[in-house]
């Protein structure tokens, strides 16, 4: 059975993108449909900040712009349309207090991302866009200067159905935890409507070690330095918290030197990681307070028995990391602790894919893309909104912030049907 219906907006996508796009098209006077696969918007909000879903950061342009890659001055004109103390405002002014927490980073008070996605689809419907749930879209071509859109009605029976707009919406997000309904559909349909894709791959994800200690799972360290060698150069050096964990390491400094790490393997370089367990001190600060240690313990000489070596060990890392601490540096005796314990090397072998990534770097060219209006420069009638663009962050409420401006700017633009 087919179905005709038409509209001025049409947006692909119902999380954070897509969302604020299809509110601020709606609010714009337009009239708006928004089509997404699932049986509910924002499943994968459901899934960040570990549960509490970290909305946005508070740091201003200057220091925002630095957690965007590969090009932070494509999101300026979007940032500026609708910053991230826009974002407070409102998620305020729609029932949402938020409270900001150490890095600058920002949450809902009640600490629940259920709430965010809840209240974005709950706006949604207030301001008058047609919610088109289990509506998984397969088809987007021209007719005319019309954009049809072909989807799959996936509620009952499994229908084909078509809608004509005037402007359509690609806000299908990238590749990462695709079990939330971001598939990459998004790089088919710009690419059947002639535009650049750039590939793809894995960023804010874990980096796996050859020979990965199994008995490091699970210890966090905090505070501690972390330098990306690749082919023996100094690419990136960063400091604070990482995690060992069954997928080898991660945390947010893992994941901050991840994008660079993957994107070497993927060009067949040589990564190393390099752990600095005591970045505030210089390697002969650090052999002076080893010397002032073994004094108090009233031990000389090199070569401590093991139970000393514990012993020593325990006054500079946490009790569970001393054994596989040793056991990754089985030639550690005095002379040369300082240097292993600033210098802790991991020649990594592989990486975690889209499935526990949390971003997909690459995607739709922003070449194509009007910075100022989200509009496509190849096909004035379509747009583009979120993470489906080659534009990722670093952790810390930078991709949802961008998801948000890159949407509201889309949705402004769309209502008001300008074409470049
Ligand atoms: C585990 C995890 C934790 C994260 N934590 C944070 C965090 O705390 N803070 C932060 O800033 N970022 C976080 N992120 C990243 C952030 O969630 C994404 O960058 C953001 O959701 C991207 O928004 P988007 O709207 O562009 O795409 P998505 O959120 O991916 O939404 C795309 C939507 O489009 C729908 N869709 C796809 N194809 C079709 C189709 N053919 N037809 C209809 N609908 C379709 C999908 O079902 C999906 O609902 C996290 C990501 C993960 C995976």
């Amino acid at each position: 059975m087919s179905n005709l219906m038409e509209t001025d907006v049409a947006v692909i996508g119902g999380g954070p993108a897509g969302m604020m796009a299809a509110i601020k098209a709606a609010e714009g006077g337009a009239k708006v449909v928004l089509l997404e696969k699932n049986n509910r918007c924002g499943k994968k909000i459901l899934v960040t900040g570990k549960g509490r879903c970290n909305i946005t950061n508070t740091k201003p342009w200057s220091e925002f712009a630095t957690h965007i890659h590969p090009i932070d001055r494509f999101i300026k004109p979007a940032f500026f349309n609708f910053s991230n103390i826009d974002a407070i405002k409102f998620f305020d002014s729609i029932g949402l207090p938020t409270t900001v927490e150490q890095g600058d980073r920002v949450f809902p008070k009640s600490m629940k991302a259920i709430d965010v996605a809840n209240i974005l689809q709950e706006q949604l419907i207030k301001v008058g866009v047609n919610l088109l749930l289990n509506s998984e879209v397969s088809d987007i071509t021209m007719v005319g200067d019309k954009v049809k859109v072909t989807y799959l009605s996936l509620s009952g029976l499994v229908n084909a159905e078509t809608l004509i707009a005037d402007n359509v919406i690609i806000a299908t997000g990238g590749l990462s935890y695709p079990v939330t309904g971001s598939t990459g559909d998004g790089y088919k349909f710009a690419e059947s409507l002639h535009h650049s894709i750039i590939p793809q791959f894995p960023s804010l994800t874990a980096l796996m070690p050859v020979n990965y200690n199994r008995d490091l799972e699970d210890i966090e360290l905090k505070n501690v330095g972390l330098t990306l060698l690749v082919n023996k150069d100094l690419i990136q050096m960063e400091q604070g918290d990482l995690s060992f964990t069954n997928n080898g390491i991660e945390g947010s400094l893992g994941y901050r030197v991840s994008r660079k790490a993957v994107k070497s393997m993927i060009n067949g370089q040589k990564v190393e990681l390099v752990i600095d367990l005591k970045p505030a001190l210089s390697l002969e600060k650090l052999k002076a307070r080893i010397d002032r240690e073994l004094a108090a313990m009233g031990i000389s000489g090199d070569n401590l028995g093991s139970h000393k070596m514990k012993d020593l060990l325990r006054k500079f890392m946490p009790a569970e990391m001393i054994v596989p601490f040793i056991s990754c540096n089985p030639d550690i005796k005095i002379s040369n602790l300082s240097e292993k314990m600033k210098d802790w090397r991991f020649k990594i072998s592989s990486y975690t894919g889209y499935e526990r990534a949390v971003v997909t770097a690459g995607g739709i060219s922003t070449t194509d893309i009007v910075a100022k209006t989200m509009r496509s420069r190849i096909n004035p009638h379509i747009l583009f909104a979120g993470e489906v663009m080659d534009v990722d962050c670093d952790t810390g409420g930078y991709n949802i912030q961008v998801a948000l401006s890159t949407g509201a700017l889309a949705g402004t633009s769309a209502s008001s049907n300008r074409a470049e």
